[in-house]
């Protein structure tokens, strides 16, 4: 009876260690394989869904779709980002001369889809010497990707936006797309609306602006039958994280 008792016991114990093993490799699998997601806006790490509320929560600005900026620039990272995307992937094609796709970063998560995506690329200044960077954002207002990659309190480009005439435009499935200048410091922003969604584009230098004085030729990486061979090159700094 002793001894069963005390087998019984052993079981027990067995039971609960394995358990325990089992929680901690999944901690560690999960921390691992989970990104942060931080604030679209900001860069505050944000808060979890909870039983209260199914939105993810930023301190400063509420009720935020949560951002995944450590996709990597290539193949692998743009189908994550293909996956999902309620919204266009902008791509300029073809490339200006030299330049490279240089990282992504996507706003919603598996409840939402995608309903933010910004495309960065990297290459030389058309104006000048240096490496200028480009990010061309696709979003539904009230995300704010596009205002925070463009300095503004955002979310979206402000009441004083397309008051004056176009400053360019981009041409996507033959049809031309006009796109006005924000106003943004140390860098040039550009906004327009297509198809109901937000369409921003933001280079650094302000000088790289320069490559919006012909129309920019878009294509919707998201649409079927293109077999495109993009150069992939490092992380673009603008992305956070
Ligand atoms: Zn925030």
């Amino acid at each position: 009876m002793g001894i069963s008792h005390r087998a019984s016991m052993h079981g027990t114990d067995l039971i609960l260690l394995s358990r325990y093993l089992t929680e901690a490799l999944w901690g560690i699998t999960l921390s691992e394989m989970r990104p942060v997601l931080t604030c679209p806006r900001c860069d505050s790490v944000v808060r979890e869904p909870s039983i209260w509320t199914s939105a993810y929560h930023c301190e400063q600005h509420g009720g935020v779709l949560p951002l995944r900026s450590g996709l990597s620039p290539s193949q692998e990272g743009l189908d994550g980002v293909l996956q999902g995307a309620e919204v266009p992937v902008w791509l300029p094609w073809p490339l200006p001369p030299g330049w490279l796709v240089t990282g992504f970063a996507v706003a919603g998560d598996d409840r939402t889809g995608t309903r933010g995506c910004s495309v960065a690329l990297s290459g030389p200044n058309p104006v000048g010497e240096g490496p200028a960077e480009m990010m061309l954002i696709s979003e539904e207002p009230g995300v704010g990707l596009g205002a925070r990659f463009a300095g503004l309190g955002g979310p979206d480009p402000g009441s004083q936006f397309a008051k004056g005439p176009p400053a360019g435009s981009v041409e996507f499935a033959n049809h031309e797309f006009p796109v006005w200048n924000v106003e943004a410091r140390d860098r040039a922003a550009f906004a327009g609306e297509v198809s109901g969604n937000w369409l921003w584009l933001v280079l650094w230098p302000d000088t790289a602006g320069m490559l919006m004085v012909e129309p920019l030729q878009l294509r919707d990486l998201r649409d079927p039958g293109q077999d495109l061979d993009l150069p992939f090159g490092a992380p673009s700094p603008q992305l956070p994280g």
